[in-house]
């Protein structure tokens, strides 16, 4: 998709706007030093999905990476509603991204004022099959003492970019990024989990995007009395697993059937759950929602 052609209206700098014309100059701060922030919310059936939480990230992500930013999630949620219903979103995605201005061509940003643009199109889900092959990525993800990794900045993706690039796409639909110590952080674009002897396993959140979506299968797991560790553990570990599932905002609940040449358990009774249960939480919030979760 070229989003550059997207129709309809963006909020961007205070203004409902054409598409087109929200546009930046080619020396903005945020394009040559990746000093941006945003965040990816669901829409279903018209309304957004846990925005609070993503808003709430996204003051955040803001805060962590120094960005003076002065909305509230009052403000971006009556932004996000004002959108869904001039683009006419049924069931889409919500990006905003709050970034730099011209006014610096070096790391110094005293002069930079703070940018910010909402957009929302429609979309699906991430991934478009029921199941999905990961390889290793050789490129390390930080961890919180190395970089602020709780933030949803456009600088923390660069490993995740280059891992793509560098991914056998004939052979592998994702993959598993590491922390720097050698231990399964996430893949590129969500949190990782797998099922073992009935137990859920999840990586400690050190070098990870604390997920919105792994807090609820967290959350799901405990009303559930199904136990929950997070931990350092190695891609072997997940090898003799039962399931192994990824988790976010656009995959939902994607399902994983091989890892390297690995083929990986599947449909274990306590995944089953896990997912018929998030989607009672959707089918909760979002009446009459026809199409959800693929898995
Ligand atoms: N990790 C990374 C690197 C991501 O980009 C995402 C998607 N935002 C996630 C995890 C999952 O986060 P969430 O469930 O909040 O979408």
């Amino acid at each position: 998709m070229d989003f550059s052609k997207l129709k309809g209206t963006i909020y961007f700098n205070g203004k409902f706007l054409p598409s087109k014309k929200a546009n930046i100059h080619v020396l903005n701060h945020s394009l040559h030093f990746a000093t941006s922030v945003f965040e990816g919310i669901a829409v279903y059936n018209e309304k957004p999905f846990l925005s609070d939480d993503h808003f709430k990230r996204l003051i955040n992500s803001a805060k962590l990476m120094k960005l003076r930013f002065n909305k509230n999630i009052t403000d971006l949620n009556k932004i996000a509603k004002t959108l869904i219903k001039k683009n006419k979103i049924k069931n889409g995605y919500i990006r905003p991204i709050i970034f730099r201005s011209e006014n610096s061509m070096s790391p110094d940003t005293d002069e930079c004022t703070t940018k910010f643009a909402m957009a929302t199109w429609e979309w699906g889900t991430l991934f478009k099959k029921k199941y999905i092959s990961l390889d290793v990525s050789r490129w390390p993800k930080l961890s919180f003492k190395e970089f602020p990794i709780a933030a949803k900045s456009s600088g923390s993706y660069q490993v995740s970019v280059i891992s793509r690039q560098e991914l056998n796409k004939k052979k592998f639909d994702d993959c598993i990024m590491l922390d720097l110590k050698g231990n399964v952080a996430e893949s590129t674009a969500c949190n990782i989990f797998w099922i073992k002897k009935k137990i859920i396993y999840t990586p400690k959140s050190h070098s990870i995007l604390d997920g919105i979506t792994r807090k609820t299968i967290i959350e799901i797991a405990k009303k559930n009395k199904i136990k929950v560790i997070e931990g350092d553990y190695k891609v072997k570990d997940l090898l003799s697993s039962d399931s192994v599932f990824l988790t976010g905002t656009a995959a939902e609940i994607q399902q994983v059937n091989r890892i390297k040449n690995t083929n990986v358990g599947k449909d274990s009774i306590i995944l089953k759950k896990i997912i018929s249960e998030f989607k009672d939480i959707l089918k909760k919030n979002f009446k009459n929602l026809k199409q959800i979760s693929k898995s």
